[in-house]
C-alpha cells in the first residue's frame, strides 16, 4: 500500500463531507496512520465517530489555529503519541460572513484579518511549529480554490485569501526544501460542504462549473482525496510548490463552449440539459 509505515496529521475535518475527511480516508485506505484535530469542544463529540472509523480515536486533538499555543500543544501531543510525522493536511478556511458576499470594497479590516490569519497565517504557522516533528521525507498539502487566481462572484475576501495561500505554498517550499519538507496544494472545484455553504450562491457555481468543465461534472471530496494522497505519498517525492487543479478541468476553459440549435443559433450549454 501506498502509505504503509506513513503517520500525519489532518486539520480540518468537520464531518463526513468535509475535504479533508475525504483525504484522510484515502490516506487510510493505503496504510496511513493518522490523526485528526478539531476546533473547540463542541465540535469534539460530533468527532468522535469519525475519528473511530478512521481508526484514530486515541489521537483526537484540539486545535484552534488562530490560537498559536494551541498549534504549540498540538505538536507536543503528536510528538508523545505518533514520534515523527510524514504528513501534514492544512484544510482550513474561514472569513465572516460580510467578506463573502455584497460589494468587495466594503469589507472591513477585522474581516480581512481573521481570514487571513485563519485560512494563511495559519499554514506557516503549522509548518514551523510542527517541522522539529517531522521526517526529513515529509509533505504538507493545503487547499486552495480557482477563485484566488481568476475573479468569482462572492468569493470576495476568500479569493485573495486563496491567492496568497497559494504564494505562501511556493515560498514554503522554497524554505523547508532544504528540509526534506514539500508542500504542495490541490485547488479544488467547488463541493458542497459546511464551509461552502457560506459562499453567496454557491449552488449557482456549482451548476456551472459541472456545465462548463471539460469532465461535465463536479469532483467530489473522494476525488480530491485520492489526488491529496498522491501529494503526500511518495508517488510524489519530487512535486513541491505545486498547485495542484483537481477541478474537473474547469480552470482551463477560457469560454464556455457554445452550442447550435436546428437552425445554428448559439447558445451556451447550461446544466446539462441543453446537451
Ligand atoms: P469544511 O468541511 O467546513 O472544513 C473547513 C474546516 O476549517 C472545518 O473543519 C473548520 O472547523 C475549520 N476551521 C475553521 N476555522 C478554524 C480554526 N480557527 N481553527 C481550526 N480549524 C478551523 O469545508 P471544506 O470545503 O472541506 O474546506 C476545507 C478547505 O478546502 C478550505 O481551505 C476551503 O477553502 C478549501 N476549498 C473548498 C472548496 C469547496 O468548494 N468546498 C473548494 C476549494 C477549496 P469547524 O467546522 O469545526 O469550524
Amino acid at each position: 500500500m501506498l502509505m504503509n509505515g506513513k503517520k500525519g496529521v489532518i486539520l480540518g475535518i468537520a464531518n463526513k463531507k468535509s475535504i479533508a475527511y475525504g483525504i484522510a480516508k484515502a490516506c487510510r485506505e493505503q496504510g496511513a496512520e493518522v490523526a485528526i484535530t478539531f476546533l473547540n469542544e463542541r465540535f469534539e463529540k460530533k468527532l468522535a465517530p469519525i475519528a473511530e472509523e478512521l481508526e484514530c480515536s486515541d489521537k483526537l486533538y484540539p486545535c484552534d489555529v488562530s490560537q498559536p499555543e494551541e498549534i504549540v500543544v498540538l505538536r507536543e501531543s503528536l510528538k508523545e503519541d505518533m514520534g515523527e510525522i510524514d504528513f501534514i493536511v492544512h484544510s482550513i478556511a474561514f472569513a465572516p460572513k460580510e467578506g463573502l458576499s455584497g460589494r468587495f470594497s466594503d469589507v472591513s479590516k477585522e474581516a480581512f484579518n481573521v481570514s487571513m490569519d485563519i485560512s494563511v497565517y495559519s499554514l506557516i504557522e503549522i509548518a514551523r511549529e510542527l517541522k522539529p516533528i517531522m521526517s526529513n521525507k515529509a509533505s504538507i498539502l493545503t487547499l486552495s480554490y480557482y477563485g484566488g487566481v481568476k475573479y468569482i462572484p462572492n468569493y470576495n475576501l476568500m479569493g485573495v485569501a486563496k491567492a496568497t495561500l497559494e504564494m505562501t505554498v511556493k515560498y514554503l517550499a522554497e524554505d523547508l526544501g532544504k528540509d526534506g519538507i514539500r508542500v504542495n496544494a490541490i485547488s479544488a472545484g467547488p463541493i458542497k460542504t459546511l464551509a461552502a455553504a457560506g459562499i453567496g450562491d454557491f449552488s449557482f457555481m456549482l451548476k456551472w462549473n459541472s456545465a462548463h468543465s471539460p469532465l461535465k461534472e463536479n469532483v467530489t471530496i473522494n476525488q480530491v482525496g485520492n489526488s491529496g494522497m498522491y501529494l503526500l505519498s511518495d508517488l510524489s517525492s519530487g512535486v513541491t510548490g505545486e498547485i495542484h487543479y483537481v477541478d474537473a478541468g474547469y480552470n482551463i476553459m477560457g469560454m464556455p463552449a457554445v452550442e447550435f440549435d436546428d437552425n445554428g443559433k448559439p447558445h451556451i450549454a447550461w446544466n446539462g440539459e441543453t446537451k
